[in-house]
């Protein structure tokens, strides 16, 4: 396996899947299910195999930088979308996010920030959380301090429960020129296509 960045180690490699499968079958008697009949019999199992390839997602190597060219550009990545489960609801959610940068010394390849994302959202999350860890990834592996994430997030937790309709949550995390600049700011957002 690649090189896996600290801050993804908290819970990788600790799925229990025959506790999965043993709470399944304990939610399905709960809610008054034949645990046994056809369609749910290997329920436990696919719910278990889940879970399991959900929590040990592997991001590839996103550890690697280049030396940069230029410095003092501003590189935005938009469009990444991202499904993660919230840690209040066990729901999943869904999330469209931009990220942007200055580039100092290292720029990151183009498709670092879309697994950047997907491996900060393969964990139990909530939005305002998921985009301030993936701001610290982009912070560390760039090791510039000017770094932008937006999200737009829709929540099964609100739409197929609460007050049952679909709505979009903007989360938001604007550090060093992104946080102190306005005029950055604005063009960080205009670039993002928002
Ligand atoms: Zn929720």
């Amino acid at each position: 396996m690649a090189t896996q960045p600290s801050v993804t180690q908290d819970n990788q490699g600790q799925v229990d899947t025959p506790a999965i499968e043993q709470a399944i079958r304990q939610i399905l008697r709960a809610i008054g299910e034949d645990e046994q009949r056809e369609g749910l019999k290997d329920t436990p199992g696919r719910v278990a195999r889940f879970w399991q390839e959900f929590i040990n997602y592997d991001p590839g190597n996103v550890d690697v930088a280049f030396e940069s060219v230029t410095t003092d550009q501003m590189v935005v990545v938009s469009g990444v979308k991202v499904w993660s489960i919230c840690e209040h609801h066990l729901l999943p959610f869904q999330c469209a996010i931009a990220i942007g940068y200055i580039a100092r010394d290292k720029v990151l390849g183009l498709s670092k920030f879309a697994r950047i994302a997907h491996q900060m959202a393969h964990r139990l999350q909530i939005q305002e959380r998921l985009v301030h860890v993936i701001a610290d990834e982009v912070e560390r592996l760039t090791e510039s301090p000017d770094v932008a994430v937006v999200a737009d997030g829709e929540h099964l937790c609100m739409s197929i429960r609460g007050i049952r309709t679909p709505a979009t949550m903007t989360t938001s995390v604007m550090r060093g020129v992104f946080f102190s600049n306005p005029e950055a700011r604005a063009e960080f957002l205009r670039l993002a296509k928002r």
